[in-house]
């Protein structure tokens, strides 16, 4: 899942990229108001961390520019200030979920997760395909009911299948969501990728190639 994280505090910034890429997210940054504003409002996210006190633009009015622009991803925002009224302000702007500062970088992927289960809906707290299980909250993957190690970049496109059983998936779907901007693969590294998840799967479920349209996500043994 691709986040946007929003905060000009570049070395908070950088530490809020380390933990959530190292949680499994793909994720893009911005610094200032008006680039929050605009990416927020142009690109495909799962959900955004936001700093409220931005150059250019500040946190609220990038909030309401992505909410009137159709925008309904959970943002959680993040604040200096613990005043009420900034909280009341914030959630009426649209906002998530709220974390003061100074907070845990634990605590943010907490949220963040708790966020996107809630917005999935409770019951796919655990996604499921075959004796594959993904748990969204833990963000784990268990084949069999043992662990499955993957990557980050494994995880990241495995977890995306899994939210879309069943379902073709180009690789323009693909690298949208599952890639940060400035880390778009060339396909080859796509196919490459693919071939490890396959491998680690050991055939159950499937990775299914669909020639020359992309891949799906196959629960059951199929042949060929
Ligand atoms: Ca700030």
């Amino acid at each position: 899942m691709r986040i946007l994280v929003v905060e000009d505090d570049v070395a908070l910034a950088q530490q809020l990229r380390v933990a959530l890429e190292a949680a499994g997210f793909a994720v893009d940054v911005e610094h200032d108001g008006e680039a929050a504003s605009f990416a927020g409002s142009a690109e495909a996210y799962s959900a955004a961390v936001l700093d409220l006190g931005l150059p250019l633009k500040d946190g609220l009015s990038v909030l309401r520019d992505w909410r009137d622009a159709g925008r309904s991803w959970p943002v959680l925002v993040l604040t200096a200030r613990n005043r009420w009224s900034d909280k009341v302000a914030g959630f009426n702007a649209g906002a998530d979920d709220y974390l003061t500062k100074p907070f845990l970088m634990d605590e943010v992927v907490l949220r963040l997760r708790a966020m996107l289960r809630r917005t999935a809906g409770s019951a796919a707290a655990v996604l499921a395909a075959g004796p594959l299980q993904y748990d969204v909250v833990q963000g784990r993957f268990s084949l069999l009911g043992q662990s499955l190690q993957l990557t980050a970049q494994e995880h990241r496109i495995l977890a995306y299948f899994m939210h879309h059983p069943g379902k073709l998936l180009t690789r323009a779907d693909i690298s949208e969501h599952v890639y940060a901007r400035d880390l778009d693969p060339d396909s080859n590294t796509l196919d490459v990728l693919i071939g490890r998840i396959r491998r680690k799967l050991g055939g159950a479920p499937q990775l299914v190639t669909e020639r020359g349209q992309g891949f799906r996500l196959v629960a059951s043994d199929v042949e060929g």
